[in-house]
């Protein structure tokens, strides 16, 4: 872990994570980790890069890669993260769930996960039991069944920590369905304070991949928690009704201004590895979410091209030809990312 980002309290934090290191990686070099008691290097547009440029901004080679769901990964002073132990197609790795704060402030838990004893057991040690907030970027069943048990872990407060987010909307899946104790307003700040220190996670309402997902943006350190909005190493589904892509297109967009207006840097995904580059240089949190924009485009282009050539065709014949580069045993999961493609294009041309 880099010394500067977990001791250099001196400074500013926004400048102790923004700030060029003292012999700069060029972004065209490779960064190393220890992946399987190896070492392992990563170009700049590879899914470790980010998470490797975070922690070890000066180029060490100190951070495992490995997954691991026993203990908890220190990726900043003020920022863990804990990954469910529920791998999967649709999950990755699993479900990352973080904290953020610091003893004297206490924690906020962002997407608890799925409703796993060992899991929430482990984020409720590692924060003291001092757990201020439960947020839930979404509802789906990998991010937060977890919440209600979390809390009730947290006796020792007169008042447990109330479970934050948006209610599902009646379009969720019955798996999906869930009710806050409060729910977040758009562009509402939380904070924890202590010590003299503040963080503050500012709520960002971001539907697409769910009618009730939001994002958070760590306002002092310049990073976004994306929740499933942006993934690394694999590509969200959208999954209509609940799942919209033109409400998933205008939230990119909003994310793209968030990343200007707060110098976001990097991006925690609920699944996969920190994503990003220091702030300006390529491939940092702008450059990620232009780039999943334009795959999109891309995609849809293509639908589009292949709706006009086989008008008559079905969905079936259409995913194979628009999914052509996808394996065939994603095509059922493609499919509903087609469908709202489909729903998109269709709008736009009526
Ligand atoms: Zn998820």
């Amino acid at each position: 872990m880099c010394a500067r980002y977990l001791h250099n309290l001196s400074m500013p934090r926004s400048t102790q994570l923004l700030h060029k290191p003292n012999n700069p990686v060029s972004a065209a070099m490779h960064r190393a980790g220890w992946l399987g008691g190896k070492e392992a290097r990563y170009m700049a547009h590879e899914a470790p890069f980010g998470e490797l440029t975070l922690t070890c901004p000066d180029g060490q080679m100190l951070h495992r890669l490995d997954w691991v769901t026993d203990q908890p990964v220190l990726l900043l002073k003020n920022v863990l993260r804990l990954t469910a132990p529920n791998p999967g197609v649709m999950t990755g790795p699993g479900t990352n769930s973080y904290l953020v704060g610091d003893p004297n402030t206490g924690y906020a838990a962002i997407d608890p996960g799925p409703a796993d004893t060992e899991h929430l057991d482990r984020l409720w040690r590692t924060a003291g039991g001092n757990i201020r907030y439960i947020i839930c970027t979404h509802s789906h069943p990998d991010h937060s069944p977890g919440a209600a048990p979390l809390q009730a872990m947290c006796t020792q407060h007169r008042h447990p920590p109330p479970i934050l987010g948006l209610a599902s909307h009646a379009s969720a899946r019955a798996h999906s369905a869930f009710t806050p104790d409060r729910e977040l307003e758009d562009g509402e700040r939380l904070l924890l304070q202590g010590n003299g220190v503040t963080h503050t996670l500012r709520v960002m309402h971001t539907p697409g991949h769910a009618a009730n997902h939001l994002c958070l943006v760590l306002e002092e350190d310049g990073l976004l928690f994306s929740g499933d909005h942006v993934l690394n190493g694999s590509t969200t589904v959208i999954d209509p009704p609940d799942g919209n892509m033109n409400d998933y297109m205008q939230s990119l967009e909003k994310l793209l201004d968030a990343c200007v207006q707060y110098h976001i840097a990097f991006i925690f995904p609920a699944h996969g590895y920190v994503l990003g580059n220091l702030w300006g240089e390529p491939h940092d949190a702008r450059a990620c979410i232009s780039h999943l924009k334009r795959h999109r485009l891309q995609r849809e282009a293509k639908i589009l091209k292949v709706m006009q050539q086989h008008p008559e065709a079905s969905m079936d014949d259409w995913v194979k030809l628009a999914y052509d580069d996808v394996p065939p045993r994603l095509w059922t999961v493609a499919m509903r990312s087609l469908l709202a493609h489909v729903e998109r294009i269709r709008t736009f041309s009526i």
